[in-house]
C-alpha cells in the first residue's frame, strides 16, 4: 500500500498591505509543490482575518482568545503587520511580538541569499558566492518592553522615559548555543558575534562572556567578536568573511535589513521565528512591512515570503523540497522575471506562476 499522506496543519495569518499578495504568493507554491509529491505529503490551510483591517472593526488586532485558536497548528505563514492609521507600537505589540512572545519563538533565523541576476549594490554584481545567515535573538534584549513614561515627575517639557534591555544567562547562552549548531550544518562553520560590549557594559558583556564559554564547548567552529558598527561596514567590505551572526534583538534587526539591501531588495529575505523545543508552533515570514506605498497593486516581490515557505520546509523535515523551491526562486529570477523592486516589470503572479512552472 501506498505510505500515508503527512498533512501539516498551518495557519495563514496575511494581516497587512502586501502581506495579502504575498501569502496568497506562498500558498499558490506550497500547494503547487504538494499536488507534484504524489501523495507524500499535503498542506491544510486555515486562514485568519487579523491585523488592522481587524483593529479597526473591534479594536484589538486578534481576539482575546487567538493564541488559543493558533496553538495547535503545526506551523504559522505571516504576512506582514502595519498600517498608517494604527500605531505601529500598538500592530506590532498586539499581533506579531504577542505571537513571538507567547510561544516563546526565541530564535529568529534571517538567512542573506543572494539571486542569480539580481544585481546587488555591493560591487554591481549578482554575487550568487555570498551566504550568510543572522540569528537574532527573538525573545529579550532590547525589545524586551521593559521602562516607562514620565518619570521625572515634572510634567510637560521635563519628561523622562526609560528604555531598558534585559539580558538573561539563559536567553543568551541558547541563542548562541543555537548559532553554533547551525553553524556546523553549514560549509563554513564560524560564528560571528556581534555587541557593542564597549559602550553597553553590562547585557553586552554578559552575552560576550557567556559566548567565550560556550565558544569552548564548539572548537570546530571559527568564532569573532565584533562591534555592531564594525559588522555593519564588514557586511559591505568583507561579507565573504561571514557564516552565521549571532545578535541580540535589535542589533540582528538592523543587521538583517541591511543584509537583505545587500542582496538588492527588501522584499527579497526571508525569516523563520522559532520554537526549538517546538512546544509552541513556530512562525514563517518576509522580513519586509506591509509597504503601504505599494500595497494592493500587485508589485509586491513574493521572493521572501516564498524563501520563508521554504524555511518552513525545512521546519517540516522536508530539506529535498525545500531546496526545490530555493532552487525554482532563483531560477525565475535568472530568467529575468522581476518585480520593480530588483529591477523589473513582472508582477507579483507572475512571479509567481513562473516559480510554480520552474517546480512543474
Ligand atoms: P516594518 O516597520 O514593518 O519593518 P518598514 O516601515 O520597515 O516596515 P516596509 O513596509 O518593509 O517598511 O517597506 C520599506 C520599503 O521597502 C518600501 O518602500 C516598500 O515598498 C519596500 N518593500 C517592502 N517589502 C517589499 C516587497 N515585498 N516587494 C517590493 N518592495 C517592498
Ligand atoms: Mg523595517
Amino acid at each position: 500500500a501506498a505510505p500515508a499522506t503527512r498533512t501539516f496543519r498551518i495557519a495563514a495569518i496575511p494581516a497587512d498591505g502586501v502581506g495579502e499578495e504575498v501569502v496568497a504568493a506562498g500558498r499558490t507554491v506550497l500547494d503547487a509543490l504538494a499536488a507534484g509529491s504524489g501523495g507524500a505529503f499535503a498542506f491544510d490551510w486555515t486562514e485568519f482575518p487579523w491585523g488592522c483591517g481587524y483593529y479597526a472593526e473591534t479594536g484589538r488586532m486578534m481576539p482575546a482568545d487567538g493564541l488559543e485558536q493558533l496553538r495547535d497548528f503545526d506551523a504559522l505563514y505571516f504576512g506582514a503587520v502595519g498600517w498608517p492609521s494604527v500605531p505601529d507600537h500598538i500592530s506590532l505589540w498586539g499581533l506579531r511580538l504577542n505571537i513571538c512572545q507567547n510561544f516563546d519563538q526565541w530564535a529568529n533565523v534571517r538567512p542573506v541569499r543572494f539571486h542569480p541576476g539580481i544585481t546587488s549594490p555591493l560591487r554591481k554584481a549578482d554575487h550568487t558566492e555570498l551566504d550568510w545567515v543572522v540569528v537574532r535573538e527573538n525573545s529579550e534584549g532590547e525589545y524586551a518592553g521593559l521602562g516607562g513614561r514620565n518619570l521625572s515627575g515634572r510634567g510637560p517639557g521635563n519628561e523622562v522615559a526609560l528604555q531598558t534591555a534585559l539580558f538573561t544567562e539563559h536567553g543568551c547562552e541558547r541563542i548562541i548555543r543555537f548559532a553554533f549548531d547551525l553553524a556546523r550544518q553549514r560549509p563554513r562553520k564560524k560564528v560571528s558575534s556581534v555587541t557593542k560590549s564597549n559602550a553597553q557594559q553590562y547585557g553586552m558583556v554578559l552575552w560576550d562572556e557567556v559566548f567565550e564559554r560556550v565558544a569552548a564547548d564548539y572548537p570546530d567552529v571559527e568564532t569573532e567578536s565584533v562591534l555592531v558598527d564594525a559588522m555593519a561596514a564588514k557586511f559591505v567590505l568583507k561579507p565573504e568573511d561571514l557564516s552565521v551572526v549571532v545578535a541580540s534583538n535589535l542589533n540582528a534587526d538592523i543587521l538583517s535589513d541591511l543584509g537583505s539591501a545587500l542582496a538588492g531588495s527588501l522584499g527579497l529575505a526571508a525569516s523563520a521565528n522559532l520554537n526549538p523545543e517546538r512546544r509552541f508552533p513556530s512562525m514563517f515570514e518576509p522580513v519586509h512591512g506591509s509597504a503601504p506605498d505599494i500595497a494592493g497593486q500587485g508589485l509586491a516581490n513574493p521572493a521572501g515570503a516564498l524563501g520563508s515557505a521554504a524555511l518552513m520546509l525545512d521546519h517540516f523535515g522536508l530539506p529535498a523540497e525545500a531546496t526545490r523551491l530555493r532552487d525554482a526562486i532563483d531560477a525565475t529570477a535568472a530568467a529575468g522575471i522581476r518585480t520593480p523592486d530588483v529591477g523589473g516589470t513582472a508582477k507579483t503572479t507572475e512571479i509567481t506562476d513562473a516559480v510554480v512552472a520552474e517546480l512543474g
